[in-house]
């Protein structure tokens, strides 16, 4: 049969890809639908005709599934930030977990490993520590606060992100209406015009400290004592920032920071260490998980007090932080000098001494450094961006014989794959334990324990 774009078709869904679009079959030919859930019987208009596969988009729900929940957000099916939020959290647990095993399986050709349950959370929603809202105007002309519909930079009005901390809300009417009153433009994309591009929020989620910061295409702030005044009278602000960023481009944040109010940054705390935040900062997102997946990075790392451990692409040394109490020396490696400076002082600031930070891509600082010294780890924690490690550094590893390799993934895939190399080299797969860090979303963290096959 064949299948013509702009015809609306019946479907049934029976599968989802790896970014939560459900797939169902035309007589055997693939069709994905953003915003449909295993077991959905719709309408389907065909958006897109490969060769041996289609874009469909829904129409109408026929039959609802009954995996299917109505999202909290009402703007979830334009926004796209949060795939999977029209699963019940069961069936998003279920997912994730089955993606980490698939890509495992396939890709890694991994056998006999102890595949544990997934980590999830008993509140998965408003988890979030941080929130970047693009400023936008309405038809009227007006500020608003949003997120980006999907792909896209349009900007779609959402003061209360479901995922985010319920004060932000707050916050951001404070700042509008502000901007409303003296007349303060929005940022204006298209001919780079405009005052105000996003505001970021953070919020410690032991200290509750709030900070907000405030994104310009400037200088600086008109009446910014004025937005300080009436930001300040909120319960738990910490401190009020104004970022300049003049550049033509997507990244949110510049380099300059101004202090309007309070302190420059906020702190929080991971397990007992405490950390200080600034606007510019690298920090976990979701503070309850963060906590539980350390916890099973020492769990792996079975520490006893005598071990050197390396933190490969240690970001601001959280990980290498929570394992040094443990460890008779813990050396950290990360790419951002900023972090590491970070790394050292929030070392200096919790008296943990047993630790040292180096700034350098993890692929060539390592191997220089074995290579100079020849002391070998007992232990290595690696936590790869997306791309996973380089084959280099595996290699390193592999030489050096650390009893265990704790590996720390945001993608299964390319951890997959790192594992099928050090398996070839000698290390076996054992544990595997998903943490579920973004809720609502199609992304999962993993923590798996390799061990050394033999010991020579
Ligand atoms: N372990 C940290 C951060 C993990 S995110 C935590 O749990 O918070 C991954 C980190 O790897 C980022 O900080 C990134 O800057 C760093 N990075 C990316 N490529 C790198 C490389 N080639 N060598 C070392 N660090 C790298």
């Amino acid at each position: 049969m064949e299948y013509r774009k702009n015809e609306v078709y019946v479907l049934t869904i029976t599968d989802v890809d790896m970014d939560g679009n459900g797939v169902g079959k035309l007589e055997g030919f693939p069709i994905f639908v953003k915003d449909t859930v295993i077991g959905d019987r719709a309408e389907v208009k065909l958006v897109k005709v490969k060769k041996n596969y289609g874009y469909g988009r829904l129409v109408r729900l026929l039959q609802p599934s009954e995996k299917r929940v109505e999202p909290q957000c009402r703007v979830a099916r334009q926004c796209g930030g949060c795939q999977l939020q029209f699963y019940s959290y069961q069936e998003q647990l279920k997912f994730k977990e089955n993606k980490v095993k698939n890509n495992l399986d396939r890709i890694g050709k991994a056998e006999g490993y102890l595949l544990h349950p997934i980590i999830g959370m008993e509140e998965p929603f408003r988890y979030r520590n941080k929130a970047q809202f693009p400023i936008g105007r309405d038809k009227q002309g007006q500020p608003i606060a949003g997120f980006y519909a999907g792909r896209t930079h349009s900007i779609i009005e959402q003061e209360d992100c479901v995922i985010g901390r319920k004060e932000n809300k707050e916050i951001l009417r404070v700042i509008l209406d502000f901007m409303k009153e003296y007349r303060i433009l929005p940022y204006r994309e298209e001919n780079h015009s405009g005052l105000v591009r996003h505001i970021l929020i953070r919020q410690g989620y032991h200290t509750k400290e709030i900070m907000v910061c405030v994104i310009i295409n400037g200088k600086s702030l008109p009446y910014a004592q004025e937005l300080a005044e009436r930001l300040r009278k909120l319960k738990n602000m910490t401190s009020i920032m104004v970022n300049c960023n003049q550049e033509k481009t997507n990244v949110i944040l510049g380099k300059k920071l101004t202090l309007i109010w309070g302190k420059e940054f906020i702190t929080d705390f991971i397990g007992d260490i405490c950390f200080q935040i600034s606007p510019l900062s690298f920090f976990q997102v979701n503070p309850v998980q963060t906590e539980r997946l350390y916890k099973k990075v020492l769990e792996y790392a079975d520490l006893n007090g005598e071990e050197i451990v390396w933190d490969l692409y240690c970001g601001i040394g959280t990980i290498s932080l929570f394992l040094a109490r443990k460890a008779k020396k813990v050396y950290g490696v990360e790419i951002v000098e900023q972090a590491v400076q970070n790394a050292r002082e929030n070392a200096k600031r919790n008296g943990i001494e047993n630790v040292e930070f180096f700034t350098g891509k993890a692929e060539e600082v390592f191997p220089v450094w074995y290579g100079e010294h020849k002391e070998a780890a007992d232990v290595v924690v690696l936590d790869p961006p997306r791309k996973g490690c380089e084959k280099e550094l595996l290699q390193t590893i592999a030489e050096m014989k650390p009893k265990r390799i704790v590996y720390v993934s945001c993608d299964s895939a390319t951890l997959a794959r790192d594992v099928k190399i050090l398996g070839e080299m000698g290390y076996r797969l054992l544990e595997v334990t998903p943490v579920d860090m973004f809720p609502q979303t199609v992304s999962v963290e993993t923590v798996c324990l390799l061990s050394k096959l033999h010991v020579d």
